[in-house]
Formats: structure tokens, sequence, C-alpha cells
């Protein structure tokens, strides 16, 4: 555990990186620049940094492939720097496995509260009321004490981002959760407009426990307000 948590701004833009840096440093964070896509990656493997905020179009490797390596070895949270005009980069990149997303130009408020929230989100669930150690619907469990989730029983790899998202769905089975329920209990109520945050992990959730993501039979939508996890008969594997 470090003092102060280390920073890594992946940002080509001298201009950016250098408000970057000296904004976090004086919210009280050590921070590391690397200005292109091949260094981000020399640099999360050599300091193992405790967030990362990246911009998406980088010389050498760009923004994206930096996300799906990191993504593939660490849990580490990342938040991705975009264009104002770059949509479809955002739900591309929060598809990919990113937490958040800021849209340049941004303010020194508005990087503080999204670093806060992020790196709140990777701290341990708060442990649950129920009594059980142990949630099994249909051939999905989780194991409450160890955070291990499987699928007919093979383990599946979440991040604490997508855990909770399943956890809040799994301790209110069949009961259908709006957005705005989902996006306050899982990321904070400053999030509960971020529709596009939640359809991603969502999808990537599916991905992960579903069979067929497209025909989804644990994670269902409720059309226009929001997702149930629907329950199955008890298997005795
Ligand atoms: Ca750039």
């Amino acid at each position: 555990m470090r003092a102060r948590p280390l920073l890594l701004v992946v940002e080509d833009e001298i201009r950016v990186s250098r408000y970057l840096r000296s904004s976090l440093q004086m919210l009280g964070y050590d921070v590391l620049v690397a200005e292109d896509g091949v260094k981000a990656l020399e640099l999360v493997q050599g300091n193992m940094p405790d967030l990362m905020l990246l911009d998406l179009r980088l010389p050498r490797m760009n923004g994206f492939e930096v996300l799906e390596n990191v993504r593939r070895q660490f849990d580490m949270p990342i938040i991705v720097l975009t264009a104002n005009a770059a949509e479809d980069d955002k739900v591309k990149a929060l598809m990919m496995g990113a937490d958040d997303y800021l849209t340049k130009p941004f303010g020194t408020r508005e990087l503080q509260a999204r670093i806060v929230a992020v790196m709140r989100r990777y701290r341990p669930a708060e442990p649950t009321a129920t009594r059980e150690t142990m949630y099994q619907n249909g051939g999905l469990r989780i194991d409450y004490a160890t955070r291990l989730v499987t699928v007919d029983g093979n383990a599946i790899h979440l991040t604490p981002t997508e855990y909770r998202l399943l956890l809040n769905l799994a301790e209110n089975t069949n009961r259908v959760l709006t957005h705005d329920y989902l996006l306050s209990h899982v990321w904070g109520v400053e999030y509960s407009e971020d529709v596009h945050i939640l359809r991603a992990t969502i999808w990537r959730l599916r991905q992960k426990i579903e069979k067929d993501p497209t025909n989804p039979i644990y994670i269902l939508n409720e059309p226009g307000i929001g997702y149930r996890l629907a329950q199955h008969e008890e298997t005795t594997a």
C-alpha cells in the first residue's frame, strides 16, 4: 500500500499531460507520464500504478490496444480520455473494459470526482446483508467470501465493477432494477444518468456469464426500465 496513490497518465499532447501532471500532484497523487502506448505498457508492467488515465488516440500503439493488453492481465482502474465528438470511441472503450471516461476539456473538480469514484469501486464490496455464503441460480454460483463466480463449474474472472453489478442483480433476483438504481448503487449517485456505462458493463458481464450473450438467460432486459436477473432451477452439480 502506497502512501500516495500512483497514477499513470497516458497522453501524447504535451499541453494536456502537463495540465494533468500538475493538477494530479496538487490533488495529492504521484504521477507517471507516458507519451505513447508502448511506453504506457512498460510503465504498467514496471510500476503497477493504482489507476490509469488513458488517451485513446496515441502514437505507436493506440489507446484501445493498450486497454486490451492491460485488461488481459490486470484489474487496475482505467479512465479513458476522449474528444468531445468521439461518442463511438467512448462506447467502444467502455465495452472493452474501461471503467469510466472523461471528455476533453475537463476541469480539476471533474477529474478528481471521477478518480475517487472509480477507486472506490475497486475497494472490496461491502459484506452482504444475507447470511448465505453461497448464491446459486441455475448454473451460476457466487461464493461471497472468496468472490469466486462460476458458471456450470467454470471459474469466471470479473472486474470489481462487473462483480458489484452482478451482486446487486443477484441480491435482487427476479426483481427489475431500474437503470437509475443500478447506476447509483454500483457506480454512485453522480452516475445516475450514465446509461451507456451501465449498458457496456452489462454487455461485458453477459459475454462472461451467458452461454449465448445475444440470447441471455440470466441477465434480462426490461426495455426502457432496466435489468433483471432471472431465477433458474437449482442444479445438483
Ligand atoms: Ca492524443
